[in-house]
């Protein structure tokens, strides 16, 4: 196996790589940008160490938004089957040339364009698994986005607005749990891995970041049950502070269904963990 860390060792800094490309952050792009290396490798190690893979050997990974390419290093080093990045930024993907030429055209494969625009099921390779230091104006549509298609991912290594990663991981009874929540930890055993500084970032962002892993749980839920949970907890958010005797009160025999799942009318959406949501649905 060819061991990709000494080629990407020899490639410039990240700052002079930033400074020689005039790669000035731009915020419509949710640039905040990560170039301390000692960062980047400690999100890659701590998610393969919580994973117990020794690196990404035979494995196909796919990073949205590299950017300057901190963390697109951190994965190579680590030796995956093939990395594939989606950037929309046109001065990065100069950037990811300059690495393909160091490791190989079969190393590094790379998209421009939108990752929301992505049909990821159609990436080479399986296992799949994504990392990402996210655009945080398309982070929730993303995740939502994988999350739905979840059969075809290993792990997503992500990493989220602090108080985006405090709704994914809330449990039942906070204040923060909702319909991410319920989503997220229905299909995927999730980590909270360790929170980020913004002095961290070039530039600083106002709040802090955490990076979350998320592994799916074994049993996949039909796309059509799915959906059904999607429009219970809709409605059960819309009126949050209500209990679900109004909330639900179109579920057509809400009371009977209630009743055989133990679940008390008097409850309100936040009460209600993301199995009994799931069981719910069953009987719609
Ligand atoms: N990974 C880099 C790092 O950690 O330094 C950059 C992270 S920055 C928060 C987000 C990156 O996503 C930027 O490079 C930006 O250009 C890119 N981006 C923004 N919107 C995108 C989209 N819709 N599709 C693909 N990339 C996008």
């Amino acid at each position: 196996m060819i061991d990709l860390s000494e080629k990407i060792n020899e490639l410039p800094g990240l700052r002079e790589t930033v400074g020689r490309h005039g790669l000035m952050a731009k915020k419509a792009l949710g640039q905040n940008f990560l170039l301390d290396r000692n960062i980047t490798d400690k999100i890659i190690n701590t998610s393969l160490t919580k994973q117990k893979k020794p690196d990404f050997s035979g494995e196909y990974v796919i990073e949205v938004g590299p950017g300057p390419g901190g963390l697109t290093r951190s994965v190579l080093c680590r030796n995956p089957q093939k990395l594939t990045v989606v950037e929309m930024d046109e001065r990065c993907i100069e950037i990811m040339q300059e690495i393909r030429e160091k490791v190989g055209e079969d190393k590094l494969e790379i998209i421009n364009g939108d990752a929301l625009k992505q049909d990821f099921s159609k990436f080479e390779g399986t296992p799949k698994n994504i990392v990402s230091n996210l655009p945080y104006n398309i982070s929730v549509p993303l995740l939502v986005s994988w999350l739905k298609q979840i059969e075809n991912f290993d792990s997503l290594t992500l990493m989220f607005q602090k108080e985006v990663a405090d709704r994914i991981c809330a449990p039942t009874k906070c204040k923060d749990y909702g319909r991410i929540s319920i989503l997220s930890q229905l299909l995927c055993k999730i980590e909270r891995l360790f929170d980020i500084n913004p002095n961290c970032f070039v530039p600083a962002p106002k709040i802090w970041s955490t990076v979350v892993l998320f592994r799916p749980k074994p049993a996949n839920i039909e796309s059509k049950l799915l959906e059904k949970v999607e429009k219970l907890t809709t409605q059960a958010f819309s009126q949050r502070r209500k209990m679900i005797r109004q909330s639900l009160k179109s579920v057509k025999g809400l009371e009977e269904k209630c009743a055989s799942l133990g679940l008390d009318l008097t409850l309100r959406a936040e009460e209600i963990t993301p199995e009994q949501y799931l069981e719910l649905a069953k009987l719609l």
